[in-house]
């Protein structure tokens, strides 16, 4: 019989399920576990739902993928009910849209907020799993869904002094619940990606003073978001499963409602090319990395792509300097790309500098603010914007021990290994949602996260019809799949730069690149092949 909601657990009266995190993944593997009377507990350390739109709560923070594709497609009623405002979402409206989940499909009892999970430990005699939270709670279970997400660790650098500020200092990706008021303030804030570039325009509007401190530029493109053009949202809803099965045809399974243009950037002269990036520019968004089919392989390409962008920074930074500092140098892409809504025009306000921390590193926070380049600059408010240790790092934070008591970490040493980023050898009936070896975070990670949960439930559909106790990923299933994922990265630009993707981002980390870069499709054929064939690459056991 099933255990719903059932409070506890025991060796002889186990779950189905452990789920650790009630993000989008985290709910979708409930629902799924529940509609197929699994017994199933979702521990998730934040006090509600949500993921990384619960904790990323800093001003300005939106969705890069537009909100017709950036949201579930498993039932045909929750899409055609719930309303978006605005072409992107912000963080408030996703978030509503994850409560509205939660509670449409009666996921709430059966997830333990503000429970994080301490230790996970496969016991081998029994082939169950045993889950400690840090409450002291036990937990044992058949199988683990680790729905932990790819950005959820913060990335706070070793600064020395770090601790010492006395003002108001915040991180982007662990932001306060509560309002924070920038009226009147003197505002540092330390990096320049995604979530900076989101709140550095909404921040230098109601601060007295802002401050940027950019170690490397990035590259952002014109969001043009607005509200949604009911028409388009009509269209869709019209026909949603066919959008949805045209978006999973796309790389990185969205951005079907764009014009599709498979030539090379050479096919075209200089006026001809610059009038494609100017209309992908037009249409805004994420779109415009792909103007062309190889801006994102061959470096020549790449380049005149990153021209025309740093030619949009001169056209709209009006002090010449700061212009060419923001203009970035690396390959297009190669870190993530960002999405903004008036990020250049604001270093035109009068209350907004940058500088420059590349030559001259952040020597050390003070009480005051912080001294770079033998210069103090004195702040009421500090925001740390520096990132996440992605993808491994909240994994990694927990003690999860495999067969013959090997630790993840130890596992893990030289960087990630997973078959199908899926699954770990020596981790039997251990599932990872959009971990590294998944398309994940170079897809729609809405996507990815229905596409793997739903291979998962399969799996375990499997598993009850041949009465199998264990599935495990091989060895050799394994390294061959980071192999084959390093071969495709390597024939890409990615590798290029020090980029989250590559763990370059915190010192120590192996250099790897984590993402699976073949794109969703055939990533999507490999996993389907593998369930045909009859799990090649794991092995069941009784
Ligand atoms: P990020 O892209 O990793 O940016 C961190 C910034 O902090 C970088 O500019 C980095 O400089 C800087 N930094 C880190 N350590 C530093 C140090 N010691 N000294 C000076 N600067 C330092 O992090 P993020 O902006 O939070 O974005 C992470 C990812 O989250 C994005 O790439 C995206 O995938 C996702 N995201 C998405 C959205 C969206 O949907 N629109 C919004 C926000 C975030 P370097 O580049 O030199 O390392």
């Amino acid at each position: 019989m099933p255990l719903l909601n059932h409070p506890t657990s025991s060796e002889t009266n186990p779950l189905d399920l452990i789920i650790v995190g009630a993000g989008f993944a985290g709910l979708y593997a409930l629902q799924r576990a529940l509609n197929s009377n699994r017994s199933a507990v979702v521990l998730e350390r934040g006090g509600d739902v949500g993921g990384t739109w619960y904790w990323n709560r800093y001003p300005g923070a939106r969705c890069d993928v537009q909100s017709m594709e950036y949201s579930y497609s498993f039932d045909e009623a929750l899409q055609q009910n719930w309303s978006w405002t605005e072409r992107y979402a912000a963080q408030p409206e996703i978030l509503d849209y994850a409560n509205h989940v939660a509670d449409r499909f009666a996921l709430r009892p059966h997830i333990r907020f503000d429970t994080l999970a301490d230790s996970m430990t496969f016991l081998e005699d029994c082939s169950l799993w045993r889950t400690k939270t840090a409450k002291g709670d036990v937990f044992y279970s058949r199988f683990c869904i680790m729905a932990t997400g790819c950005l959820s660790s913060t990335n706070l650098p070793d600064f020395e002094g770090r601790d010492d500020f006395k003002g108001e200092a915040y991180h982007t990706g662990n932001w306060p619940h509560e309002p924070v008021d920038f009226t009147g303030k003197r505002v540092g804030i330390i990096g320049t990606g995604s979530s900076s570039i989101q709140s550095i325009p909404i921040i230098a509007a109601s601060c007295a003073h802002l401050t940027v401190f950019q170690r490397t530029p990035n590259y952002s493109i014109p969001a043009h978001n607005g509200p949604i053009d009911e028409d388009y949202v009509q269209a869709i809803k019209q026909q949603y499963g066919d959008f949805r099965a045209l978006n999973q045809q796309m790389f990185a399974g969205f951005g079907a409602h764009q014009s599709r243009w498979d030539a090379s950037v050479f096919d075209l002269d200089e006026s001809g090319r610059t009038q494609r990036f100017e209309a992908r520019w037009q249409e805004g968004g994420l779109g415009f990395s792909s103007s062309f089919s190889d801006t994102g392989s061959n470096l020549e390409a790449n380049q005149i792509a990153a021209e025309f962008v740093r030619n949009k920074i001169r056209g709209t930074v009006t002090d010449p300097e700061t212009a060419e500092q923001l203009c970035p140098d690396q390959v297009l892409g190669c870190k993530r790309v960002c999405v903004d809504t008036d990020y250049y025009e604001t270093y035109n306000r009068a209350n907004v500098d940058l500088v420059s921390v590349k030559d001259h590193p952040i020597e050390r926070i003070t009480p005051k603010g912080l001294i770079t380049n033998g210069t103090q600059y004195d702040f009421d408010l500090l925001i740390f914007a520096t990132g996440f240790d992605a993808m491994t790092g909240t994994l990694l934070k927990i003690d999860i021990q495999g067969r013959g008591g090997i630790t993840l970490a130890e596992k893990w040493s030289a960087g990630p290994v997973t078959y199908l980023g899926l699954a770990i050898d020596g981790f039997p009936n251990f599932f990872t949602v959009s971990g590294p070896g998944s398309p994940s975070v170079l897809s729609n990670m809405i996507v990815t996260i229905e596409q793997h949960v739903n291979w998962i439930m399969d799996c375990l559909d499997t598993m009850q019809a041949r009465q199998t106790a264990t599935i495990e990923a091989t060895e050799t299933a394994s390294s061959d799949w980071v192999k084959a994922g390093n071969a495709i990265a390597a024939g890409t630009l990615f590798p290029t730069c020090n980029s989250w993707y590559l763990g370059a981002n915190v010192p120590g980390k192996p250099r790897i690149f984590m993402p699976y870069v073949g794109g969703f499709p055939s990533y999507v054929e490999i996993c389907e092949n593998v369930k045909r064939e009859g799990y090649p690459g794991f092995v069941f056991s009784n």
